[in-house]
């Protein structure tokens, strides 16, 4: 492994951290970050540390095909199992970002998908917002359920628990969190006005085609 770029990927995941607790997407020590630092390893949020407090030293480095971490290193997130399974099957996305935001937590504890309903949504989500199969937090089988509802999509509710979004890069897991949070909001403040009008299939197709390939300056 190379270090530098492993040091270089913790002072990313930590500053994220911060960038979400900011959001207000998270509350205490809830959700937690993980990024790819090369094939085997990942660098995964610390358990249960204040993010006012953390530093990139706390961030934990671990391998993801046997979960070995230096044992001098924090205590990982209870989720890693989850973080390393979707970066394993995921080899484009090389960040992954959960929260217990409240309004995806609606969605979630309904155990009802978000349609595709907004331009924002199906650009950076890629469309309709699944649900996963229920399992206990922080077990291989939770990890295992949402890496399986993960499919085109970058975004998975999960039931009773809140969401897990998935990036190229941090930036746009954090993006795709935060825009997951305001579609659920979207959504259930349609409900009061007579429901929503679902996109086209051949629009939600063209739009997630121009953010994946053109949107953005190169
Ligand atoms: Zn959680």
């Amino acid at each position: 492994m190379d270090m530098n770029r492993a040091k270089e990927v913790q002072r990313a995941v930590c500053e994220t951290s911060r960038k979400m607790y900011d959001s207000g997407l998270v509350a205490g020590t809830w959700g937690n970050i993980a990024a790819r630092i090369d094939k085997d390893y990942m660098v995964v949020t610390p358990s249960g540390m204040k993010y006012e407090i953390l530093n990139p030293d706390d961030m934990v480095i671990m391998n993801m095909h046997t979960y070995e971490r230096d044992p001098d290193s924090r205590k990982p997130s209870i989720e890693f199992y989850m973080h390393a399974q979707l970066l394993l099957e995921h080899p484009d996305m090389n960040a992954v970002v959960h929260t217990h935001s409240t309004y995806a937590l609606i969605m979630a504890t309904a155990r009802k998908p978000i349609p595709p309903v907004c331009d924002d949504q199906v650009q950076i989500l890629g469309g309709a917002i699944p649900v996963a199969e229920y399992a206990m937090p922080g077990t291989p089988e939770m990890g295992a359920a949402v890496a399986a509802a993960m499919k085109e999509g970058n975004g998975v509710l999960v039931p009773n628990h809140g969401a897990v979004t998935i990036g190229r890069n941090l930036d746009e897991a954090l993006l795709a969190a935060v825009l997951l949070e305001k579609t659920a909001q979207v959504y259930i403040g349609t409900m009061a006005v007579g429901g929503p009008v679902e996109l086209d299939p051949a629009d939600i197709a063209a739009m997630r085609d121009y953010f994946l390939n053109k949107y953005g300056q190169r």
